[in-house]
């Protein structure tokens, strides 16, 4: 048996926002390729056996599936119990009260950290303060631990850029309204 390394929320998502095929399709930047997990997750990283790239992909995308559930209103429990299924961690209470998390040789640590991450968020705050982002080219997975609970942008560089974006539709609306208003008239004056 070994420990599942405790992973915090911000390491679950650097991780699923990273080697996850979606968000990556959507930022279209598969082509700079991925990082080595140490890059990801830093020290964290080394508790963890030597996973295969496709590994880290098949991994990251169950997790992803998560989020994905809950940004569409779906039950997370399916995706979330396939992701302990397939890792099998066994949680041990310690002397102190305090709950670890265990697998066995045939188990994945970092399927099993993944999944008890998730379980704990879960449990504790909801499927719903969990998300996909709604910014433009962006599909990134994000946890909102906000007290209001209404967050739809992976971070402010995905907020600013759909206000830009707002603006400038709201801008080109107010042109070709005016622009409508002047034909109009035009028209109205030659009849
Ligand atoms: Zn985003």
């Amino acid at each position: 048996m070994s420990v599942v390394p405790r992973m915090e929320m911000d390491q679950v998502l650097d991780l699923v926002n990273h080697y996850a095929p979606r968000p990556r399709a959507a930022a279209q930047d598969e082509s700079k390729g991925y990082r080595e997990l140490g890059a990801v997750l830093g020290d964290l990283a080394s508790t963890f056996p030597a996973s295969s790239e496709g590994a880290l992909h098949a991994a990251a995308e169950d997790a992803y599936q998560v989020f994905l559930d809950a940004h569409t209103g779906h039950d997370v429990a399916p995706a979330l119990n396939a992701l302990l299924a397939a890792a099998r961690p066994t949680p041990r209470l310690g002397p102190d009260g305090a709950v670890t998390w265990e697998v066995g040789d045939d188990g994945d640590p970092l399927r099993a950290a993944l999944a008890v991450a998730l379980l704990d968020w879960v449990h504790a705050r909801g499927a719903d303060r969990l998300g996909l982002c709604e910014g433009i080219r962006c599909a990134d997975a994000f946890a909102d631990s906000s007290a209001a609970g209404q967050r739809k942008y992976c971070g402010t560089v995905c907020l600013n850029r759909h206000k830009v974006a707002a603006y400038r539709r709201r801008a080109a609306e107010k042109k070709h309204d005016e622009n409508e208003k002047k034909q109009d008239r035009g028209v109205g004056e030659k009849s």
